[in-house]
């Protein structure tokens, strides 16, 4: 049985603690609850919008006047190194989960904020690590009918997927397999990571992640404007053929720049955040002025991580 919820404040929900309210919010636990959800939205004639945990999202001031649906289904079984796991699961247990199971694979990627379902939509990855690297497949409802897409058909790239271009499609299950690793190397290895990145996640930061892609130097085309933009980057900065895009915004002197009360951190460029009373409306121009200056330095245009709604 599902519960609804009336002029939600998403605020309260995302990650860097921005958004209106949403005329209506319901947390599906089951894949049942989503049929039911998206049968609420569909009686009432509005749209609907699935969410993980809010964590790379920035609302509108304006709220949204659908049925946003939160995926909370939890569910988790393996067979061998198969593990099927309900998107709705967060990330970061689940990793601790595999880590003491011994099963390798994901252990880098702990302390991505989000659920499993989020991570698959955007690609996530971290420390060289990407969830599409052990994905196999995942169950998908369409607001229909249920289906099941291979990795291949899920169309991974660099934060990438499918699901960017369906909005409407929305996964409820992944399976993974993993490779065999020690449980205890593995948990040194997720909380060591977990250390790292509080250096430039600093404890209770109003964030949503990193704001930019950083920018993959094969997708920068033609040629011609790839070695123009190669020419003012220093090749030490290049990790894994990307330039990462915090680089290119301590170079436009990003750091510390503020548009009404949202901020780029003053240690990282790649990082806008909300010290409190900031809105939608401002990280919006704060994002078209960042993008200009890089543009106009590095004649290169750097796009959004994050998705707005
Ligand atoms: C402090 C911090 C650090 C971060 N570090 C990283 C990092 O190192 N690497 C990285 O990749 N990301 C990082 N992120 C970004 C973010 O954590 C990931 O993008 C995460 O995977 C989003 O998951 P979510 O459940 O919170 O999704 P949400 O923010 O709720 O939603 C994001 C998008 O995913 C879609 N979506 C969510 N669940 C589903 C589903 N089940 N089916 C279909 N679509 C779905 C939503 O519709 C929305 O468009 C960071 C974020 C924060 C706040």
């Amino acid at each position: 049985m599902i519960r609804v919820k009336k002029g939600f404040p998403l605020k309260k929900f995302t990650t860097i603690r921005i958004g209106g309210l949403a005329k209506f919010f319901i947390v599906a636990k089951t894949e049942n609850d989503l049929i039911d959800a998206v049968a609420f939205a569909k009686k009432k004639k509005l749209p609907w919008y699935l969410v993980g945990d809010g964590s790379n999202l920035i609302v509108a001031d304006r709220g949204y006047k659908g049925v946003i649906i939160q995926n909370k289904i939890e569910k988790f079984a393996r067979q061998g190194r198969e593990v099927s796991v309900g998107a709705g699961n967060n990330l970061l247990k689940f990793i601790f989960k595999l880590d003491r199971l011994g099963f390798a694979g994901m252990e880098k990627m702990a302390g991505i904020p989000g659920t499993v379902g989020g991570a698959i939509y955007g690609c996530a990855g971290a420390y060289g690590q990407e969830i599409k690297d052990v994905l196999v497949r995942v169950r998908v409802f369409d607001g229909q009918k249920f289906k099941l897409l291979t990795k291949k058909q899920c169309q991974f790239g660099y934060r990438e997927s499918i699901f960017k271009k369906r909005k409407n499609w929305i996964i409820t299950e992944a399976t993974l397999k993993l490779g065999a690793g020690d449980r205890y190397q593995l948990l040194q290895t997720s909380r060591g990571i977990i250390k790292l990145r509080g250096q430039k996640y600093h404890r209770g930061l109003r964030c949503p992640g990193s704001f930019f892609k950083n920018i993959k130097l094969e997708n920068v085309k033609p040629r011609a404007l790839r070695e123009k933009f190669l020419e003012k980057v220093d090749p030490a900065k290049i990790i894994y053929g990307k330039v990462p895009a915090g680089y290119l915004l301590d170079q436009i002197g990003a750091r510390g720049m503020r548009q009404g009360k949202i901020r780029v951190a003053g240690h990282h460029g790649n990082l806008v955040y909300n010290p409190g009373g900031g809105k939608a409306s401002e990280v919006v121009i704060l994002s078209k002025r960042l993008k200009a200056l890089v543009k106009n330095k590095f004649g290169i245009k750097i796009e959004e991580e994050v998705q707005y709604l």
